[in-house]
């Protein structure tokens, strides 16, 4: 494919199961952006690395590799650790800290440059691609986005409460929102998709629907 599609929008609202399966079925490349951020925000954790400066000399040293499903930092395969409830509730610090989002924002360009990706994030339709052919923005009530998100932990063995996700939810997309460098918002040529009422399939249904036209 010569185009590359963008699908932000916030936690839980599908962005990422969406996103693999429109990549298989398409047979382009799918980037999850947030597994950098994460990736960086558990170097800093595991560092304990607290101070900005220190954490921007982090995440210019670090070799994020996204290989398939798998994402790798400095060779270790950090997949499942990138997820932990620590990382989730620290990530939109990290990410909010604009030297941060500039490297990050130049590897994703650098990835997307031969086109053929489907790339998930916050920014990707109004900063990181703002040329993709395609831009999709998928929301969903918080209180579906939290069902969803917990029951996804549940079924990875994760201890979480209903109560606790709904919380983190709140507060990321607050920050995610509200951060000084490219916040959360709806690019103004993005499709806005609710998937509050719907199944997986039909929102990739409607994606591939729309791509087609
Ligand atoms: O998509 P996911 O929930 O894994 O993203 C984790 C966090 O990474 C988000 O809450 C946000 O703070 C940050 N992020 C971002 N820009 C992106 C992707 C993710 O700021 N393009």
């Amino acid at each position: 494919m010569n185009f590359n599609i963008a699908i932000d929008g916030p936690a839980g609202a599908g962005k990422s199961t969406v996103a693999k399966i429109i990549a298989d079925k398409m047979n382009m490349t799918y980037i999850d952006t947030g597994a950098m951020y994460r990736a960086i925000t558990l170097l800093s954790i595991q560092n304990g690395k607290t101070d900005v400066n220190d954490i921007i000399e982090l995440a210019k040293q670090a070799k994020i590799c996204i290989n398939g499903k798998r994402v790798y930092v400095n060779g270790k395969d950090v997949t499942d650790d990138i997820r932990n409830i620590e990382v989730t509730n620290h990530v939109s610090k990290i990410a909010k800290i604009p030297e941060i989002r500039i490297l990050m924002t130049k590897i994703q360009q650098q990835i997307a440059k031969n086109k053929g990706i489907v790339m998930d994030g916050r920014d990707i339709g109004t900063t990181v691609l703002p040329d993709a052919k395609y831009k999709f923005y998928l929301t969903a009530d918080l209180k579906e986005r939290a069902d969803r998100r917990y029951k996804e932990l549940i079924r990875e063995g994760r201890k979480v409460t209903l109560q606790q996700i709904e919380k983190d939810i709140i507060q990321r997309d607050y920050q995610d929102k509200h951060r000084a460098v490219s916040p959360l918002t709806v690019a103004k040529d993005a499709v806005v998709i609710d998937t509050t009422a719907k199944t997986i399939i039909e929102v990739v249904n409607e994606i591939l629907d729309y791509i087609k036209k």
